[in-house]
């Protein structure tokens, strides 16, 4: 027989060949790589895309767009050259080595993409061979997962096709509709072309971005006061804090420091506790970028890009997963090839050693895959600085999940002076557990003094300081990634590349992801007219029904006819607002607020604006009540401009009174 292997990258086909035949040749076929070998007596062609060769696009010029069809991208999207080269040559390559071919496995990445990619290349590139294919269904690039996996080919997914091809469906009706009616309402009003894009996805995480935005601009800080004591005990000094905490009242925290400073405290108790922490399960995609992130500052697409290299060198598993459950093979294969690893070896060694080995696994689940875990390969030649982080990280964290629980013990000494309470804590580790092998997340001890109960410290001083009441803090690429893994929109592939469109499109800007003045406008313009479109459970619901089709539950037609009936419900109405919307967008409002030009209510302020300046009265008023009534309205605004945590909006307002009050 004659087989024709398909795989996504090169790489990876390389890979799967060597596997399967370790005697493979490397050959090349109109500039293309390919690799020949036999299995079985059988001969084997290993080729591959080079991701995606197909994509959506639409003949028709205007919205809304019903109809839509797959071509190659090097037709439809305006490529860099030398990509367009590289796919027209991979096209060209696969056709020409189709030829007297008995079966075609598609050997993709399992999941919905690598499906559909297998399966674009067998129905349109070699027209129609997925009639003639089966699927290759494996979870990391080990020559011995791969020879099994070929040796248990299974039919092709044609479900997963089907779920992949409707996830593209949607979000292309979506993504394009929107996107028309919102440019097209903006040139009804006499602007300028520019493209504003909206998607089904997209929206849902911007919305979330500019409700933070608002939070953030329309901030107004109020006062509190910490109050640190410096303590001594024979000779040796530490703090401790007030009880219970920060103080809301000026006049109060004045007297606890003038009643405890010079004086003498007694210790009142000490308090002891053990506690266990269990060891972490392996890691899912979300949880390897944030702890990457957490500890080596890597930025999450990087952490992805790191990850399926090592992937394509068969060191880690899959890493697109959701899943925290352990492959069902035997974890001393594992272990034993990371005893083999010098900087593992004794730890591998030691959980070598014992009895029973059962891994801490997480709730998490994926369709196709197990966790990210260390295969136990040993890496070959040279590794990047990144790629060794996050390969030890694996490795460390693959182990971890077989040791003991860890144990912190916990101390609390409280103190009594006059009327008031002060604490001193401190932790340090009873015993090592799992932080021995996933040594990142160790807590770092802090020592408290041995003191007995009834012992008398002297208290040399104490500090009163004033904190602000801070803003909600900006998200971060990773908060909004593992908020849209919470609540399940988008999928591990695509979510990173959402957050990003954002950014280019200019709705978002910096490193803490702040909604700029033109994502306002476009989300409150989406949130005015078709607020159906950011709904966090429609979209969700969505989600939903995609899953579903996987599970034959539902099928594409049926969800896709349902989103079009949908948009087209939306559409006619956007159709019918389009001047509204056009005035909206391009920032003309029928009366303009007077601070930031934007659709003001009859008080001459735009909402925010009016939000902003009740949040300020109601704040100068607790300001002065936090200062026992002593401090006047003048003084609280004019600070109140000078603090870094007052929101945008708010200064607005301040500003414009003191303007005000100049030129009186
Ligand atoms: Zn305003």
């Amino acid at each position: 027989m004659k087989i024709m292997v398909i795989s996504e990258k090169p790489d990876a086909c390389a890979r799967i060949a060597v596997a399967l035949d370790p005697g493979a040749v490397r050959r090349s076929i109109q500039g293309m790589p390919y690799w020949t070998g036999k299995i079985d007596g059988n001969t084997l062609i290993f080729a591959s895309s080079l991701g995606h060769l197909y994509t959506l696009s639409t003949r028709v010029p205007v919205y809304p767009v019903r109809t839509y069809s797959w071509g190659p991208r090097t037709e439809v999207e305006r490529l860099p050259r030398q990509l367009r080269e590289s796919i027209n040559m991979f096209m060209r390559g696969l056709a020409a080595l189709d030829s007297e071919i008995d079966l075609y496995v598609n050997a993709c990445d399992y999941d919905l993409e690598g499906s559909l990619i297998g399966y674009m290349v067998l129905h349109r590139l070699l027209q129609g061979k997925d009639q003639k294919a089966k699927r290759m269904f494996f979870s990391s690039l080990m020559p011995q997962d791969l020879r099994q996996a070929f040796q248990r080919l299974q039919p092709l997914d044609s479900a997963n096709v089907e779920a992949a091809l409707a996830r593209h469906e949607v979000d292309f009706l979506y993504g394009i509709n929107i996107s028309r009616a919102l440019t097209v309402a903006l040139i009804s009003v006499g602007e300028e072309f520019r493209v504003l894009s909206a998607g089904r996805v997209q929206s849902v995480v911007l919305n979330w971005v500019v409700e933070r935005e608002r939070n953030i601009r329309s901030h107004t800080p109020l006062p509190k006061w910490l109050l640190k004591a410096k303590m001594n005990a024979d000779g040796a000094s530490f703090e401790a804090n007030h009880l219970p905490g920060a103080v809301l009242d000026l006049e109060n925290a004045k007297k606890v420091q003038a009643e405890s400073s010079g004086k003498w405290a007694e210790v009142v108790r000490t308090e002891r506790r053990l506690e266990t922490v269990a060891p972490p399960p392996p890691f899912r995609l979300g949880t390897l970028q944030a702890d990457a992130y957490r500890f080596f500052g890597l930025a999450p697409d990087r952490v992805l890009e790191v990850a399926e290299r090592l992937y394509l060198d068969a060191l880690v598993s899959y890493p697109r997963t959701s899943s925290e459950k352990f492959p069902r093979e035997d974890p001393r294969v594992i272990l034993e090839g990371l005893s083999g690893i010098l900087p593992f070896k004794k730890l591998a060694e030691d959980l070598l050693r014992r009895p029973e080995l059962r891994p801490s696994e997480g709730r998490g689940v994926d369709r196709a895959h197990p966790a990210i875990y260390a295969t136990g390969t040993a890496p070959k030649g040279r590794m990047s600085g990144d790629e060794w982080r996050i390969y030890e990280m694996v490795c460390r964290r693959t182990m971890s999940c077989f040791a003991d629980p860890g144990t912190l013990e916990r101390t609390a000494i409280i103190l009594r002076c006059a009327d008031h309470l002060w604490e001193t804590a401190g932790v340090s580790i009873a015993s090592q557990g799992f932080y021995r092998y996933y040594e990142y997340s160790l807590p770092r001890e802090k020592p408290v003094p041995p003191l007995q109960q009834g012992v008398q410290v002297f208290v040399s001083q104490v500090e009163l300081t004033e904190e602000m009441s801070k803003p909600p803090a900006s998200f971060t690429i990773l908060s909004l990634l593992s908020r849209m893994e919470h609540v399940n929109i988008g999928t591990p592939a695509t979510r990173a590349s959402t957050i990003k469109t954002l950014a280019q499109r200019g709705y978002v800007e910096g490193p803490g992801y702040r909604a700029t003045d033109l994502g306002l406008t476009v989300a409150d313009t989406i949130l005015a007219f078709c607020a159906e479109f950011t709904n966090e459970q429609m979209t969700r619901a969505l989600e939903e029904k995609l899953e579903a089709i996987v599970d034959g539950k539902t099928s594409r037609s049926v969800v896709v006819e349902e989103v079009r009936r949908r948009l087209d419900r939306l559409l006619l109405e956007m159709k019918k607002n389009e001047r509204r919307i056009g005035m909206s967008l391009a920032g003309k409002p029928s009366a303009a607020c007077r601070l930031c030009g934007r659709q003001a209510t009859p008080t001459g302020l735009c909402r925010d604006h009016e939000q902003s300046e009740e949040n300020l009265k109601k704040a100068v008023e607790e300001w002065i009540r936090r200062h026992g009534g002593h401090l006047p309205r003048e003084e609280v605004k004019k600070r109140l401009r000078d603090i870094p945590e007052t929101g945008g909006w708010v200064k607005d307002l301040l500003f414009e009174k003191s303007q005000a009050d100049g030129q009186r």
